[in-house]
């Protein structure tokens, strides 16, 4: 979703908007402090700025269809997607716990959730 961003805001999507995954290479620190299910952007700048997670809210519906349509158009067949589908260059944990058919379901389910709860304006 993204790396999608720059089709929607004016915005370098993968530097100015990070996500967070656990660390498969800090495993002792993952199993103290487990973490929940969650979708989870921020922005990479702490400064107030242009409100890139905001402004990212209001046009989700639209952002996680074209994110699912993305992945269901990939014919590549890897369970861990591939960079047109789900991983990023710029993961810092390597991809090792990206998983093609788990974005496609928060994909679905984000966008079923927007649709029936869409922000109020
Ligand atoms: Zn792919």
């Amino acid at each position: 979703m993204i790396a999608l961003l720059p089709m929607y805001l004016l915005c370098d999507g993968p530097a100015d908007l990070r996500c967070d995954c656990p660390s498969v290479f800090e495993l002792s620190y993952s199993e103290r402090h487990p973490r929940p299910a969650r979708v989870l952007m921020y922005e990479s700048n702490a400064s107030p700025g242009p409100a890139f997670v905001r402004a990212t809210a209001r046009i989700l519906h639209r952002l996680v269809a074209q994110a699912r349509q993305v992945i269901e158009a990939c014919s590549r067949t890897g369970a861990q997607g591939c960079p047109s589908c789900v991983q990023s260059s710029r993961c810092t944990e390597l991809n090792e716990v990206t998983s093609k058919r788990d974005a496609l379901w928060v994909a679905r389910a984000l966008e079923q959730w927007s649709r029936e709860y869409p922000l109020p304006q």
